[in-house]
């Protein structure tokens, strides 16, 4: 009860939860944010964060027991035959979009819709900060071995370095830009294609959290209502890297124009084209494990030759030389670390128990990722001092403690931080 008191008086900051918790079953903290609308976050903004149910059931993990027990996969890959027809195109033109990095998610979504649903797929890619050579060979055997045509869109760097500094600088959150390009990308090239339909992989772990609107289904993405929908599509109206439109025009000697790439299309021409994105993920099983042994088997995908920092896991998210510190900032804002989230979906797979998740975020969550540390620091034009420094401002005390001049959680799963 003590401790509780304690716990209470402690200044949250980004609104969340109080009180840290840890699902009973795949291990993931109740800190974890939703995926918000980037395009009005700013460093005020409060964050939405993952369900729990009142047996401290978080509702990534209810879904997928959901999935474990009713759904039937014959009558889904139905649904999905039944939507391929209603966009095949009969002179063999491309008649869907497959968006990714060449990672083992977006080879498998690819090679599922050409091969076994016999359509013809445009992949596209927003390419990452900067390529992994592992990740830029992986990029290369998917369309050269997989035999894909692709187009790689590349923003300006000058702009995306900027934002993506300001992003840290403003929220900690140094993939914030990239998602926002990477997110809207796929609608626009759907429009600039006149290509109706796309796929992503996965449902997002917060899936089940999204109310659906009346009519909607709950299989394609701006359905699950990602909040990227009925925004202006006017620069000067969003946020980006925390700092307004406006302000970036006015005081960073960007023109209206170097935002576009990152602005989403217009929903008046998404509703006149009929576009549609559907999760790919609700009609076929998704287990990122057996994406990566079909990726090796269909294209010989290469895993990590040494493994990823901060985690155990060598075959998950390394295309980007910055991915471990969006991994990182995570860490630092809410305690949750890389080794968290990847056994967080193993478990939930039932790939491994939860003590053994419980081991491996002991091990590995939080080491810090210094492989391409100097070209971070590079990207962002930031030193080590101020790197750290930021970090620390945006520790949240309900969170950490310092103690003999090292921080430490309060709370973790193993029930070793400071007030357990
Ligand atoms: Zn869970």
């Amino acid at each position: 009860m003590e401790s509780k008191n304690i716990q209470n008086k402690l200044e949250v900051k980004y609104g969340l939860p109080s009180e840290v918790l840890f699902c009973k079953i795949c291990n993931i903290t109740n800190q974890r944010p939703n995926s918000t609308n980037e395009f009005q976050h700013n460093p005020e903004s409060k964050k939405s964060t993952i369900n729990f149910n009142k047996n401290g059931i978080c509702i990534a993990c209810e879904h997928k027991e959901k999935q474990h027990e009713f759904i039937d996969w014959d009558v889904r890959d139905k649904e999905l035959k039944d939507l391929c027809d209603r966009f095949r195109k009969k002179d063999g033109s491309y008649d869907c979009i497959v968006p990714g990095s060449g990672g083992k998610d977006s080879v498998y979504a690819a090679w599922k819709i050409k091969y076994e649903y016999g359509m013809n797929p445009l992949t596209v890619t927003w390419a990452p900060h900067l390529y992994t050579d592992v990740g830029w060979k992986n990029f290369n055997a998917w369309l050269h071995v997989g035999g894909f045509d692709n187009y790689l869109f590349t923003p300006n760097g000058k702009t995306h370095r900027l934002l993506t500094r300001l992003a840290v600088i403003n929220l900690l959150h140094p993939f914030q830009p990239f998602i926002m390009g990477q997110k809207t990308f796929v609608k626009k090239m759907c429009d600039k294609f006149n290509i109706p339909l796309a796929f992503y992989g996965e449902m997002p772990g917060e899936y089940g959290n999204k109310t659906l609107k009346p009519g909607a289904s709950e299989r394609t993405f701006s359905d699950a209502g990602t909040g990227f929908e009925s925004i202006s599509i006017d620069p000067m109206q969003l946020y980006f890297g925390g700092v307004s439109g406006e302000e970036l025009v006015n005081n960073h000697e960007l023109t209206k124009n170097d935002l576009l790439a990152y602005t989403p299309l217009d929903s008046q021409i998404e509703k006149d084209k009929n576009i549609e994105v559907h999760y790919l993920g609700y009609y076929v099983k998704w287990d990122p494990q057996e994406c990566y042994y079909f990726s090796v088997d269909k294209i010989g995908f290469e895993a990590n030759p040494v493994r990823t920092e901060g985690t155990y896991s060598k075959y998950n998210s390394l295309d980007d030389k910055i991915d471990g510190y969006f991994y990182y900032t995570s860490w630092i804002k809410f305690g949750m670390g890389r080794a968290m989230q990847d056994s967080a979906q193993e478990i939930r797979n039932k790939k491994i128990t939860t003590d053994e998740g419980k081991a491996l975020i002991k091990k590995f969550d939080g080491e810090f990722p210094h492989r391409y540390y100097k070209e971070f620091l590079n990207y962002i034009s930031m030193t080590d001092k101020e790197f750290r420094e930021k970090c620390d401002k945006f520790r949240s005390p309900h969170i950490w403690k310092k103690l003999d001049g090292e921080w430490k959680l309060r709370h973790n799963v193993n029930k070793t931080g400071t007030d357990d």
